[in-house]
């Protein structure tokens, strides 16, 4: 019989490991509640129709054919039977679950958002994880310029619609306001007229800097750009407390805002929460150099929910991806007796668009910046995205919203 591999989550990770475990010879199921891969990266950009949602996702049951998969949510895991308990993904919780049984575990299933506890945050604001969010970030947008545009709409209410607030500058919160300002001032700019003096973004961060994880050159001159674009940029500002209409500051300030997009990082998920295995501070799984759980035979685990014990990687898509492409290897390796290797992490730097044709470039030889950095960004992200049509459709939405601009119309 052949050996049961089971791959929770659709991410980074688990999607290359699919496209590798092609060679493996095994029955793979997928377990994850959602049937696409997400190109993350080029998330920020769907918000604001600079591409559409479609473009930057890949169907798991075109891209891997032959792989069984369950539209499921892995709710709990008895590693002594090696059982998987599972819910469908429509299926409300305390339906009735149905059991996943593996010989080896692969368990890719991210984080969530990291609310820090902060009362209001989970029920006010819009996060930037997933094709949903976007979507909802795109619907809000445009309902905040209509709700603006009604005449009952007095001065301070239509201030405070078009106040776009973003919580943390790292390089979601960042990304998500240069293309805010992007649409702001290319379309929202011609078909709310009246309306554009008005329109204020706000970018609030806890700590002094903003992209702290880079070259301090870059995140100084994300700084000034933005200041230039006049993206407003509170450093030192940490949210304690968000209602409905305002948040509330650690200085006791408060901001009233029609539109808050929350990116202060990454949480770990509830069941990764529900294992009983050992963590780190963050609460991810501890991990070998082979990405295996330590004494926990046949199970691994790569990607934002687990970190490394001798070689920390960052949490990112291209950490997940050379992870899940080494165990896709490994695993081909250990089936037919040969040694695993242990995991290199390689990096290859951070790119990140901050808006205006811009984009900063940290590699380990060369900081870029500026409309050089712009383009080299989108044809590294456009040569890394999964399938040809993909790439297509990228291209052809970066043709369309140049030509015809950002589609407007609230669906
Ligand atoms: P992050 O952890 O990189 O940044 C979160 C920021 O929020 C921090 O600067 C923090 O100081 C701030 N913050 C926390 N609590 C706050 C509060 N209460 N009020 C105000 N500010 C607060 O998070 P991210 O940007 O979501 O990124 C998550 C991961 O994904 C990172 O590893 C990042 O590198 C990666 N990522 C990379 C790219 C890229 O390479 N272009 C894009 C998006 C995400």
């Amino acid at each position: 019989m052949k050996t049961r591999i089971v791959v929770l989550g659709t991410g980074f990770g688990a999607f290359r490991f699919l496209k590798e475990a092609g060679r493996i010879p095994a029955e793979i199921t997928v377990v994850s509640p959602r049937n696409h891969f997400v190109f993350t990266p080029l998330l920020a950009g769907t918000t604001v129709g600079t591409l559409e949602f479609r473009s930057v996702i890949e169907s798991i049951r075109t891209a891997c054919p032959g792989t069984a998969f369950h539209l499921a949510v892995a709710e709990s895991l008895d590693p002594e039977t090696k059982t998987l308990r599972c819910r469908g993904a429509f299926e409300p919780p305390g339906a009735e679950p149905f059991d996943s049984h593996y010989d080896t575990l692969i368990i890719a299933v991210g984080a969530v958002p990291h609310d820090f506890g902060i009362p209001g945050v989970r029920e006010h604001s819009l996060f930037l994880k997933d094709v949903r969010d976007a979507r909802a970030i795109r619907q809000k947008i445009l309902e905040c310029f209509e709700r603006a545009a009604l005449p009952k709409a007095g001065e301070e209410e239509r201030k405070r619609l078009l106040h776009f607030v973003v919580v943390g500058g790292g390089p979601t919160g960042v990304e998500f306001a240069a293309e805010m300002h992007d649409l702001l001032h290319a379309e929202l700019r011609r078909a709310y007229p009246e309306l554009f003096p008005e329109v204020r973004i706000t970018l609030l961060e806890a700590g002094k800097q903003i992209l702290s994880a880079y070259d301090g050159t870059l995140s100084a001159y994300t700084l000034r750009h933005f200041r230039r674009q006049e993206i407003e940029v509170r450093m030192e500002t940490a949210v304690v407390r968000v209602e409905e209409r305002r948040l509330f500051l650690k200085d006791g300030g408060e901001i009233p805002y029609g539109c808050l997009v929350w990116a202060t990082g990454n949480a770990p998920a509830p069941f990764v929460k529900s294992l009983p295995f050992d963590k780190d501070p963050h609460g991810r799984i501890l991990v070998d150099d082979h990405l295996s759980v330590p004494g926990r035979e046949g199970i691994f685990a790569l990607g934002d929910c687990a970190a490394s014990i001798k070689n920390p990687v960052p949490a990112t898509a291209q950490a997940a991806e050379q992870q899940g492409l080494y165990l896709g290897r490994a695993l081909a390796k250990r089936l037919r007796n040969r040694p695993m290797p242990p995991f290199r992490y390689r990096h290859q730097g951070m790119l990140a668009y901050i808006g205006g044709h811009s984009g900063v470039a940290d590699l380990s030889k060369v900081k870029g910046r500026g409309f050089l950095a712009f383009l080299f960004w989108r044809s590294v992200y456009l040569t890394k995205l999964v399938s040809l049509r993909n790439k297509i459709l990228v291209v052809l939405d970066w043709a369309r919203t140049r030509i015809f601009g950002r589609e407007l119309s609230r669906l």
